[in-house]
This record gives structure tokens, C-alpha cells and sequence, in this order.
């Protein structure tokens, strides 16, 4: 029987903090969750959550708070940057929106976490930072799971959640030790900025998602704070593994050329392609810009193991994808909401819960996982013909669509953007 009283968390990100929150309020199940990093990470960028996600923090009694934090708005302008037009589109049609109650949000990561924490801290869940998980074991007697950690403590529970992350060591020590993360092929830059940095008549035109591909990779511009005031900007494409090798030192040379080449690769090079006022615009954007960071796109290859024993992997720990379709933490969320259901029934083993979990969401993980990689093959180099083919083609599709009165969208399909985990059968 799958009684569950304590489970032990690996991993204070927003799989770690949401499964505490939802297993505490919904299961009654004490969560203790400990986190590698010293302090809470103020690391940057900002995360798009589309309707499917957001319901579920609806749920959670976190939307409201969430909604004083993010921007969000469903309408997506995708600027042409040969013919210099613009294309309106949406990233949450309006169908999904009336059923859902949401559209799209895009939130600092930061901003997202505090909400996290400070409910888990409004709830008394543990939280505890600097904790290097050693080692697992179990004991089938006492039916219970021991976590042993860097500084000699221990924890044990009779479940064991790792959600830390695309580097889990709780795969890597304990589920699936074979299963490693591979690049996805494409990289990114990205910075926040002020919208002051972008002159006014301009500005008004940042207030949506605004796209432009062009031959070297695809612009995304979208404001991130519920002002509108800070604009998350990411420049992504294609790169190559480097030279000396897919190794820590290998990614340090890349990281360091491409933010140093930054502001001249893109001035000098790419902008000039890019004509009308969205030129402007993005040349306005990039001299604003001081600091950026680089980062390589990870996932893990399908079909690993989600569990072992009493250990169940969630979020990217089990499924990291390319963050292409918007949806690493709504799966998150997702699987979250799943154990939650599925713990309710008693007369089920831990054994039986997990199989469930995993006949439940592999299929939708595989699905939103290929959405994610298509999505980012629209980052691929082409060359300017193939550009002007492909705006042509996007603008003549996206017009054939609305007049037709299809239901279209960038990021998912609308049946993905619906989806509702609490409604499925188990
Ligand atoms: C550049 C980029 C852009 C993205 N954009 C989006 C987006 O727009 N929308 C979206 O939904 N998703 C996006 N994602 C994906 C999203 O960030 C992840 O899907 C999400 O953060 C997964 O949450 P998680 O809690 O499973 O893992 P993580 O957020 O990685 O959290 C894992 C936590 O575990 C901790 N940890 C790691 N190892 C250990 C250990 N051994 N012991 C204890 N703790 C440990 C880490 O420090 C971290 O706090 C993006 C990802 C990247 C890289």
C-alpha cells in the first residue's frame, strides 16, 4: 500500500518547491526539500508559462500572486525582417483561452521562484540550502529511503522525489546512471533590459511577443514584469559543439566568444539584414545591452527511467527538453499534479503509483518534447531566399488560418495548450 507520511525533496527549483507545496496542502504528506545551492539562485532570464501551466498554478493559489509579477498576453507580432511588415498571431488562441482562463505568461525566473518560496516558507515547508545529496539507500523492512548528505546528516522518508534538475544525481547516482544530457544543437544569448532604453514611439510595439527570424537564428522580444517595463531579449541559433570537445572548458571558450562578439556579431552582421523599423528597434536593444549571458541547450534523450525503489525523477531530472515550446515547467507542474492524484489512492503500491505515472506521461512528454525540438529548427541558418520563402509562406499560412477561422498558434498545438492533467483517466 502506498501510505506516504514524509517525502524528502531533492532540489528547491520549481518541480522541488511546487511538489512540496501541492503534496503538503493536497496529500497531507510532511516534505522536507533540500537544495544543492547555498542561497536561493538569483539567476536571470525569464520563463514563458502557457495555459496549461498556468491553470495549474491557479490551482496551486499561486496565479494571483504570479499575475502581479509576469506579463501576460497571447498576442505574438512576428516582424518580417526582409519585406520590413509584421504578422499578428497568437500564442494561446482564443478557444484554449475561454476554456483554460489563461493565456500566456512570461515571468523573471527570479520573480517566479520568490512566489515559489515564499508560499513553501508561508507553509513551514522545510527548505534546506547547501545540501550535496552522497548517497540512497533503502531498507525493505522499514519500507523507507535514506538520503545521506555531504555533511554527514541524514533524512529518511518513505518517498524520495528527485527534481534536481537536467544534472540530477539523483538519476545519475541511483535511477539511471547511463542516462546523460546531450546538446540540442542550438544556443542562445539573452538579456533583460528596460524598456527606457528603446525610444517611445517604438516601444509600443514591444508590448506583445515579438519574433524575427532571420538567416543566422530568430530574435525574441517579450516583456517579462507585469508594468511592461523589462523586456526579455534572446538571440538564438545554430552553433556547433566546440572545437575542443562537449567538456566544461569546451562551453567556457564558446561562452566567453559569444558574449565578447555579441554587440559586433549582431550590429555588423546580422541587424543589417534586418530592414524597417524592427531593425531600429532591435539595434536600439542590443546597444543597450551591457552584460549578456550565454547559454547551450540541453535535454535529455527520450525514453530513460523515471524510477527506482521508492525514488520517483520529476520535472527535467526525468525529462529535460529544449525550451522551444515553453513548457519545461508546466511539465513540471504537470507531474506534480499526477503523483498528487495518484497518492490519493491508498490501496495502490508506490510501485504500482509510479507505473501509472509513467502510462500516463510518457506519451505527453514525448509529444511536447518533438514540439519543442520542431520549434527549434526554425533557428536553423538559412539563406536569404530561404528566408524570404519562409516569411512568405508563414505570412500566406497564419492569413489562411484566420480566414478559415483555424485556431493557430506558434508555440503548441491548441489540444496541448487545453490539456488538463487533473482531467485525465487513471
Ligand atoms: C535558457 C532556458 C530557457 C528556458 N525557458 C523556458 C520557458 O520559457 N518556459 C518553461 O516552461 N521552461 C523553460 N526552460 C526550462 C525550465 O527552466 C525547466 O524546465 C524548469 O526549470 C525545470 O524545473 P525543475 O525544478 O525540474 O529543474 P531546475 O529548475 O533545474 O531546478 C533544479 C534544482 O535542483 C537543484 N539541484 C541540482 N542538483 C542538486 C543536487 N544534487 N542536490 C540538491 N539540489 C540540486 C538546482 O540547484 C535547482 O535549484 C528554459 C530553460 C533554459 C535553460
Amino acid at each position: 500500500m502506498s501510505e506516504v507520511k514524509k517525502a524528502i525533496i531533492i532540489g528547491a527549483g520549481p518541480a522541488g518547491v511546487a511538489a512540496a507545496i501541492r503534496l503538503t496542502k493536497h496529500n497531507n504528506i510532511s516534505c522536507t526539500v533540500y537544495e544543492l545551492r547555498p542561497v536561493p539562485t538569483t539567476l536571470g532570464g525569464a520563463i514563458g508559462i502557457p495555459s496549461n501551466g498556468l491553470r495549474l498554478f491557479d490551482r496551486l493559489g499561486l496565479y494571483k500572486t504570479l499575475s502581479t509579477k509576469g506579463s501576460e498576453s497571447s498576442d505574438v507580432r512576428i516582424h518580417f525582417a526582409q519585406g520590413g511588415g509584421v504578422v499578428e498571431a497568437e500564442s494561446v488562441p482564443k478557444e484554449v483561452r475561454e476554456k483554460t482562463g489563461h493565456s500566456f505568461m512570461r515571468v523573471k525566473r527570479v520573480d517566479l521562484m520568490d512566489v515559489l518560496l515564499g508560499t513553501a516558507s508561508e507553509m513551514n515547508i522545510p527548505i534546506h540550502f547547501g545540501k550535496k545529496m552522497v548517497d540512497i539507500t533503502e531498507d525493505e523492512n522499514t519500507k523507507s529511503i535514506t538520503v545521506t548528505f555531504s555533511d554527514g546528516t541524514t533524512d529518511t522518508a518513505d518517498l524520495l522525489l528527485g527534481c534536481d534538475g537536467i544534472h540530477s544525481a539523483v538519476r545519475t547516482q541511483y535511477v539511471d546512471p547511463p542516462c546523460q544530457p546531450e546538446y540540442s544543437g542550438i544556443s542562445g544569448t539573452c538579456v533583460i533590459f528596460s524598456t527606457s532604453a528603446i525610444s517611445a514611439e517604438k516601444f509600443e510595439s514591444l508590448q506583445a511577443i515579438n519574433v524575427c527570424f532571420t538567416t543566422e537564428g530568430a530574435f525574441a522580444l517579450v516583456p517579462c514584469t507585469a508594468a511592461g517595463d523589462e523586456i526579455f531579449f534572446v538571440f538564438s541559433r545554430k552553433l556547433p559543439i566546440p572545437e575542443s570537445g562537449d567538456t566544461k572548458d569546451g562551453w567556457e571558450e564558446h561562452r566567453k566568444k559569444e558574449v565578447e562578439s555579441f554587440k559586433n556579431m549582431l550590429l555588423d552582421g546580422v541587424l543589417q539584414s534586418v530592414r524597417g523599423k524592427w531593425g531600429e528597434v532591435l539595434t536600439q536593444a542590443v546597444n543597450s545591452t551591457n552584460s549578456v549571458s550565454f547559454y547551450p541547450i540541453f535535454r535529455l534523450p527520450l525514453g530513460g527511467k523515471w524510477f527506482h525503489g521508492r525514488c520517483l525523477l520529476m520535472g527535467d531530472a526525468a525529462h529535460a527538453m529544449q525550451p522551444h515550446a515553453g513548457q519545461g515547467v508546466s511539465m513540471a507542474l504537470e507531474d506534480v499534479f499526477l503523483l498528487s492524484r495518484l497518492l490519493k489512492n491508498k490501496d495502490s503500491s508506490l510501485t504500482e503509483v509510479f507505473e501509472k505515472f509513467e502510462h500516463v506521461r510518457r506519451p505527453r512528454i514525448n509529444r511536447i518534447y518533438e514540439t519543442a525540438a520542431r520549434n527549434g529548427e526554425r533557428r536553423k541558418q538559412t539563406s536569404p531566399w530561404a528566408l524570404w520563402a519562409k516569411e512568405w509562406i508563414m505570412w500566406a499560412g497564419i492569413l489562411a488560418m484566420k480566414a478559415v477561422g483555424r485556431q493557430q498558434t506558434l508555440i503548441s498545438d491548441p489540444e496541448d495548450l487545453v490539456y488538463d492533467i487533473d482531467a485525465v483517466d487513471i
